[in-house]
């Protein structure tokens, strides 16, 4: 099947779930390649650049591919470096997102510190709305979320359906472990966070960001206190 712009959301949707399927024990590069001969440029990878492995991945199956990163205006300043690290030394195409409102303007409009007293409406403005936009023009989109993140990560398709924003989501090192990102990385020299190294498991905005305690999982230190686990991005 040719995926255009106008291949419609049902036969989308029935591609993601039968390639979801066909992938479930391909490599990760085998799945990219998938997502890159189907979708071509409306294929992109998103990065929170904690690290750049799936970014490494894609672009030795396509140079020069798009990611595109998310700048909440919350990030630690080794996350900002990463993407610029990332930028300078790899073969993609970096598309820096932002929000439509700075945080100094989201202050004057709903009060200081709104991620401590309305994180859902926080990440709708910050990480969902602007992640919307940005992906109209792809058809398909690559993340790195791993089936043992964490329980809400745990069925994780390689490819599924995004029915929020009627796209295919691809996933290539769903079935990957820790350790073989970490053997990924050690392997081919990929960029990290240097945050990971000081104690972090996962990366987000610095205000719901802490460092992980032995034994908990990578995304407990995410929104901790809270029931919230995920940011709307994946859900
Ligand atoms: Fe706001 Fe926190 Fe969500 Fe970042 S993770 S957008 S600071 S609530």
């Amino acid at each position: 099947m040719t995926v255009t712009q106008d291949t419609t959301a049902a036969d989308l949707k029935a591609l993601a779930e039968q390639a979801g399927r066909d992938l479930e024990d391909a490599s990760a590069l085998e799945i990219l390649r998938w997502a890159v001969d189907t979708f071509g440029d409306r294929f992109c990878v998103t990065s929170s650049m904690e690290d750049a492995v799936v970014a490494h991945l894609a672009s030795r199956v396509k140079p020069g591919v798009d990611v595109v990163f998310l700048d909440t205006g919350y990030h630690f300043e080794e996350t900002i470096g990463t993407r610029d690290a990332v930028d300078a030394v790899m073969d993609v195409n970096v598309i820096t997102l932002t929000p439509r409102q700075t945080v100094a303007e989201q202050d004057a409009e709903y009060g200081p510190k709104l991620h401590d007293r309305d994180p859902d409406l926080c990440c709708a403005l910050r990480k969902v709305k602007p992640l919307e936009e940005g992906l109209t023009a792809y058809g398909a989109w690559a993340t790195g979320l791993r089936r043992d993140e964490s329980p809400t990560r745990a069925n994780t398709p390689v490819v599924g359906w995004d029915e929020k924003r009627q796209k295919v989501k691809v996933s290539p090192i769903a079935r990957w472990t820790q350790d073989d990102v970490d053997a990924y990385v050690t392997e081919h020299g990929v960029l990290t966070n240097p945050l990971l190294m000081d104690g972090y498991a996962s990366v987000g905005c610095a205000p719901c960001t802490r460092r992980v305690l032995e034994g908990e999982d990578a995304r407990a230190g995410r929104w901790a206190g809270r029931a919230k686990t995920e940011c709307g991005l994946h859900g």
